[in-house]
């Protein structure tokens, strides 16, 4: 790899816009996370939402609207439910973290950008997940920003900021066509230091990999991950990491297989495109693979959900097809 070419000294604007927004969008998740006060709330689908899943996405609303006005966003917040009077306390706290950048905003300019997000997938569109394991950042574990650009059903960019991962690394990826080829790379989330190209790691054997799974276990399907394990021999413990950063992880060689199986009390749930394509990219960049279980590439023509996948399998590449296998002999 060539190590002079480097992202930041690409002139390509769309690459320097998605570093640039997610850098400051992790900064706000992660000022947001040391505070006291989270304004959680449970969404109409019973999840958590808080504080800093809606100012994140109205901030990036708002960069659309100036930046780029014409272009599709994708988001996985509306503003409803900060709408509501029973929410009067999350509402205020949302227009003081907004107005701490921009003293001007009124309430509705606010909800108009957090509602940027309701784009419908076109030819050509963003996503943006503005909070990613929105469990982890309660708990204390990991959570993410992630940004991407889908065009002509190929992820065309994919950024995801982790805010809290080790000394505020922002992996990151630039993508196909034009860049095609210029790997993955991360960025350290405070200053202008350049960024450094990543590679997932090059374990072969199934005793020595290291799984990379979700915290939350109602995500996935822990009896097959243990049963999988015990088939591979495997010696260490899977990590259980929150959110889009064990994409970022696999890229850098921090963890070898990452599996989402279905769970068995959701057998029908199927991924969120906002949740799927940045780590899409940004592992396939950094020479790795990722289908869905059934070893099919990723469809990211088919709207919001990807009802044309089941699940993920991603990993350095080296294990994909022995993986592939296994999950077909146990069954999934
Ligand atoms: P993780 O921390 O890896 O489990 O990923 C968090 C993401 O899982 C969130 O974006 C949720 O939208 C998504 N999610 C919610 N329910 C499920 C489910 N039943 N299976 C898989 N993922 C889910
Ligand atoms: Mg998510």
């Amino acid at each position: 790899m060539n190590y002079q070419n480097n992202l930041m000294n690409i002139a390509d604007p769309m690459v320097r816009f998605s570093v640039e927004t997610v850098k400051a969008a992790a900064g706000l998740l992660k000022m947001i996370h040391q505070s006291t006060d989270w304004g959680t709330l449970q969404k109409s689908d019973r999840t958590p939402v808080t504080v800093a899943d809606f100012s994140v996405q109205g901030m990036v609303g708002r960069l659309f609207e100036e930046v780029l006005p014409d272009d599709i966003l994708v988001a996985e917040e509306k503003s409803d439910t900060l709408r509501s009077s029973e929410h009067a306390h999350t509402r205020a706290m949302v227009m003081q973290q907004i107005r701490s950048l921009l003293p001007q905003a009124a309430e509705e300019q606010v909800f108009a950008w957090i509602d940027r997000g309701k784009g419908e997938p076109a030819r050509r569109f963003w996503t943006l997940d503005p909070l990613d394991g929105t469990k982890g950042f309660l708990r204390d574990g990991q959570f993410a920003v992630s940004l991407s650009l889908i065009e002509d059903g190929q992820v065309k960019l994919g950024v995801i900021g982790c805010p809290v991962l080790d000394a505020d690394l922002l992996p990151g990826a630039s993508p196909t066509g034009e860049l095609k080829g210029k790997g993955s790379w991360r960025f350290p989330l405070n200053g202008q230091e350049e960024g450094t190209p990543v590679s997932v790691s090059d374990t072969r054997e199934p005793e020595r990999l290291q799984l990379l799974q979700s915290y939350a276990s109602e995500h996935t399907d822990v009896l097959t991950i243990d049963r999988l394990m015990g088939m591979w021999n495997t010696k260490s413990e899977p990590l259980r990491i929150d959110s889009q950063v064990k994409y970022g992880m696999l890229s850098a060689g921090r963890g070898d297989l990452l599996l989402r199986l279905l769970s068995p009390q959701q057998p029908d749930y199927r991924e969120k495109i906002w949740d799927i394509a940045p780590g899409w990219l940004l592992v396939q960049e950094a020479g790795g693979m990722m289908t869905d279980l059934d070893g099919k590439s990723l469809d990211f023509t088919a709207g919001r959900e990807m009802r044309n996948n089941r699940g993920i399998l991603a990993t350095n590449g080296y294990l994909h097809e022995f993986a592939l296998q296994s999950l077909k002999r146990v069954g999934i």
